[in-house]
């Protein structure tokens, strides 16, 4: 699940953004010379690691085993490729932003895996581990772009591009953060290829770049989890996350890719 900010931190945040680099908001550099400078941004910390998943892991292991996959695959596509975090690093929100905003990146790539609505969900055992499991099948990918985004525009025709290549996969998006249940109720912007719209997202919105976050799957589903824990399934969601920056890069004509 992906962290909101609260009412309560919103006048620090404010405060945060005023301190931004200079570049913030600025156009994503453009010079046609360089490879396209992506960084990936692996949900949640060892000390709060997310979502509690079916096999009683956090979410913070699936983002971050996803998340390594990914920068090697960016990386061997000639993409210039950074993490927010290293899997023992724990960053607060507003410091991956920052990160990369001073790294001038020109697309934030947000890593999640998803839970469902307590509603939704009973606590079961694992061994000696607490676990969530649903208790009605809900799976798929979610995309979330923030109307806060200096770049929205970019960011929202990011995700499509995302959003297309994950629905090539075969598995509808979830839809299930569009419901009408408190503290959900997400505007869908394409219900078919999985986009929401999420603006409080604090990295989303404090992201000076074009920027989008990826709930991979439902690892509070025991299909879903089977899904995203499969090595073929990992493979090829980061082939459509590759396929997919690979040509927004070319659309948006930022840097280019070395091979
Ligand atoms: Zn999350």
């Amino acid at each position: 699940m992906a962290p909101v900010i609260s009412v309560r931190r919103r006048a620090m945040l404010a405060w945060l953004a005023a301190c931004l680099p200079a570049h913030a908001g600025a156009s994503p550099p453009a010079t046609g010379t360089r490879p396209a400078r992506i960084v990936i941004d692996p949900g949640h910390t060892p000390a709060q690691g997310g979502a509690l998943g079916v096999r009683g892991i956090y979410e913070v292991r699936y983002n971050d085993g996803l998340a390594s996959l990914l920068l090697r695959a960016l990386t061997q596509a000639g993409f210039d490729v950074a993490l927010t975090r290293g899997p023992g690093d724990n960053v607060s929100l507003e410091e991956r932003a920052r990160f990369a905003n001073v790294r001038q990146a020109d697309l934030f790539l947000s890593i999640h895996h998803d839970s469902a609505q307590l509603q939704y969900l009973e606590k079961v055992a694992v061994g000696d581990h607490d676990a969530y499991r649903t208790t009605r099948p809900i799976s798929g990918y979610s995309i979330f772009v923030s109307q806060r985004n200096a770049h929205y525009a970019q960011s929202l025709a990011a995700a499509q591009m995302l959003g297309v290549e994950m629905r090539k996969l075969g598995r509808p998006p979830a839809l299930h953060h569009a419901e009408p249940i408190e503290g959900e109720s997400r505007e869908l912007l394409a219900p078919d290829i999985g986009i929401y719209r999420f603006d409080d997202l604090v990295v989303l919105r404090q992201a000076a770049m074009p920027a989008l976050l990826l709930e991979a799957g439902v690892i509070v589903d025991p299909a879903d989890e089977r899904y995203v824990s499969d090595q073929g399934n990992q493979a090829r969601i980061v082939h459509a996350i590759v396929t997919a920056v690979r040509q927004y890069v070319a659309t948006a004509r930022i840097g280019h890719a070395q091979k």
